[in-house]
């Protein structure tokens, strides 16, 4: 399985270019985030070639992804897409000659995830509910003073 995201340098040293073209399970990319999840297959396309000290790794990819909006929770299905993934690497920093770009991919998919999402298209029809939400979370806020102003008048009645 992990065979799929492997780069063999031996086989790119006559000027051999590697095309990549792969559908990868995208369990790979799974997060300890319970409401993140990947629905297709992570489709990559590109092509892996050696200068004369480096590994030079091209690649597209893309997947779907599930994640909650961020106001009323209804799971929304985003495209997550890397137009142009480049990735250069010494090659004498691949000592076992093979190269495996897995966690660079992942982590590269991982960072084109929005910090949120709201549903039907940035108009979520919960958006008014969470008005009055905010309002009594500053009432909250403001409720945190009083045990202090208590406090000082403890204080100036002990010293009476
Ligand atoms: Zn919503």
């Amino acid at each position: 399985m992990k065979q799929e995201c492997l780069i063999w340098i031996d086989r790119l040293k006559n000027g051999q270019t590697q095309k990549i073209a792969e559908s990868l399970n995208p369990s790979f990319l799974d997060t300890n985030e319970a409401d993140l999840k990947f629905l297709a297959p992570v489709q990559i396309q590109g092509e892996a070639y050696l200068t004369n000290e480096e590994l030079i790794l091209h690649l597209k990819a893309s997947t779907k992804a599930n994640l909650p909006c961020v106001i009323c929770n209804e799971l929304i299905t985003i495209d997550l897409a890397l137009d142009s993934f480049y990735h250069t690497q010494p090659i004498h920093e691949i000592p076992s000659a093979i190269f495996d770009y897995q966690e660079l991919l992942r982590e590269a998919l991982l960072l084109e995830i929005p910090h949120y999402v709201e549903c039907n298209q940035g108009k979520c029809p919960d958006r008014p509910a969470i008005t009055p939400y905010l309002c009594s979370n500053k009432q909250q806020k403001q409720e945190v003073h009083f045990p202090f102003s208590d406090l000082g008048d403890n204080h100036g009645s002990t010293t009476q």
